[in-house]
């Protein structure tokens, strides 16, 4: 750790390699040029695990997705979790890439930034603690600095109802728009939506309606609230904004 920090610190253009399967396409396409890159799985052994303290499910940055998806720890502490990394990609993908990696990366499209954002969940680096409600600054951006490495994401504890749903046009695609429900342990209903503007984005107004008692239909409503999707060749932004609405009603319907 302490190595690949001090690497790190030699530069700008200097890059963290995870699983590459975010910074390797890019490279490809010559819209990331680093000088020098950091090839950070040889910490495997300190970087990849999950663990459950309590109320809470620690899971080291390079864990990866198909690890998460098929850990009994998991699937017992924060079932939405699985259920998550089991939609990331197809099988490559799930075998090389890391849920560090997707946070860092910060593509409105990753999926575990909603799951970050709406469970209150917390990105710790080698320097500091971020909630996520402070991680996602923008597109592609992030907090963190040139030398930092995210080590760890811990989310709160919550096996009650949950869904994920991605709306896409091939299983393997990333979401168009992503919509994910999860009942937590208090009763309380927590609401995300990805894809669907710069960031994730926490569906607090609908959150609200449904503490309220509104039905999933009624609250679904609030979920257009903070979006600002990008027209683009998936869809016009006003599409995108009704799938958003479309799917927070079915993952709320649909969380089991
Ligand atoms: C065909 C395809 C389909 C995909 N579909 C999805 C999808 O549906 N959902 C989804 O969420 N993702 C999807 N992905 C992305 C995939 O999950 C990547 O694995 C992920 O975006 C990046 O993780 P990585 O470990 O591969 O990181 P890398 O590609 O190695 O790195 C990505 C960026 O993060 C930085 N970084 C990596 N780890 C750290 C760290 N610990 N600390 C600080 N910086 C770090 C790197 O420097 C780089 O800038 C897809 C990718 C492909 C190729």
């Amino acid at each position: 750790m302490d190595e690949a920090s001090r690497l790190l610190g030699q530069g700008e253009d200097v890059k963290v390699l995870a699983g590459g399967h975010s910074l390797i396409p890019l490279m490809r396409l010559r819209l990331a040029q680093p000088t020098m890159l950091v090839d950070i799985n040889p910490l495997e052994g300190e970087l990849g695990y999950i663990r459950r303290d309590n109320g809470t499910l620690r899971v080291g940055a390079l864990t990866r997705h198909y690890q998460i998806e098929q850990s009994a720890d998991v699937q017992r502490a924060l079932p939405l979790l699985a259920e998550v990394a089991g939609e990331v990609g197809d099988l490559q993908v799930r075998s090389m890439g890391t849920i560090g990696g997707v946070l860092a990366h910060a593509d409105p499209a990753g999926d575990y930034g909603t799951l970050a954002l709406m469970l209150d969940a917390t990105i710790s680096t080698n320097r500091r603690s971020i909630p996520a409600s402070q991680f996602f600054l923008g597109l592609f951006t992030t907090p963190l600095a040139a030398d930092e490495l995210i080590t760890e994401v811990s989310f709160p504890v919550a096996s009650g109802p949950h869904r994920y749903i991605k709306f896409r046009r091939r299983l393997s695609d990333w979401a168009i728009v992503g919509a994910g429900a999860q009942r937590m342990d208090d009763g309380q209903w927590r609401v995300g939506i990805t894809n669907a503007a710069a960031t994730p984005v926490r569906a607090s107004g609908v959150e609200q309606a449904l503490a309220s008692g509104a039905s999933p239909a009624e609250a679904a409503r609030q979920a257009n609230q903070g979006l600002d999707p990008a027209s683009d060749v998936r869809g016009s932004a006003e599409y995108k904004t009704h799938l958003a609405q479309v799917l927070t009603q079915r993952a709320i319907e649909g969380a089991t």
